[in-house]
């Protein structure tokens, strides 16, 4: 049966330059739809993508991909900000990786989201006190 799955794929700093890509497809006959791929400045990559194919081909891909101490989970479609909701804590800062949530004016200290940064994985959806950030779907 072909589905289709999307994933958020966490790469620890030695596996960054792993082709992922490039193994899913010619080696397990999937395709591949990448939506956001960012490698942070410590070295650490994000990937996430829509994978098309075999169920059991994905089972196995991703078992692959594990193998090399890669973290896998579900995407969450997408995540927004409330701006009405959002305090401007900074709690989540230290949680988006890949500063899609930063200080925008160190004047104002305000919390800024920028969606084009952002690789959907959730961590601002689990630990914003006021709930302001949340997944849509
Ligand atoms: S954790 Fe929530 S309330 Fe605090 S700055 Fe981030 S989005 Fe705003
Ligand atoms: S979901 Fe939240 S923590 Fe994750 S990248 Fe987007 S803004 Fe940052």
């Amino acid at each position: 049966m072909i589905i289709t799955q999307k994933y958020f794929l966490h790469f620890p700093v030695c596996e960054t330059n792993t082709p992922i890509v490039y193994k899913l497809v010619k080696d397990f006959d999937l395709e591949v739809n990448i939506f956001r791929a960012r490698v942070t400045s410590e070295g650490e990559g994000y990937l996430v993508l829509d994978v098309k194919g075999e169920a059991g081909s994905i089972t196995k891909a991703m078992e692959y991909i594990a193998s090399f101490g890669v973290t896998i989970s579900s995407v969450k479609k997408g995540v927004v900000r409330d701006e009405n909701l959002c305090n401007h804590c900074g709690n989540c800062i230290s949680h988006c990786k890949v500063g899609a949530l930063h200080i925008g004016d160190m004047k104002t200290r305000k919390v800024v989201f920028d969606d084009k940064l952002c690789i959907a994985c959730g961590k601002c959806v689990d630990n914003c006190p006021m709930k302001a950030c949340s997944t849509v779907f």
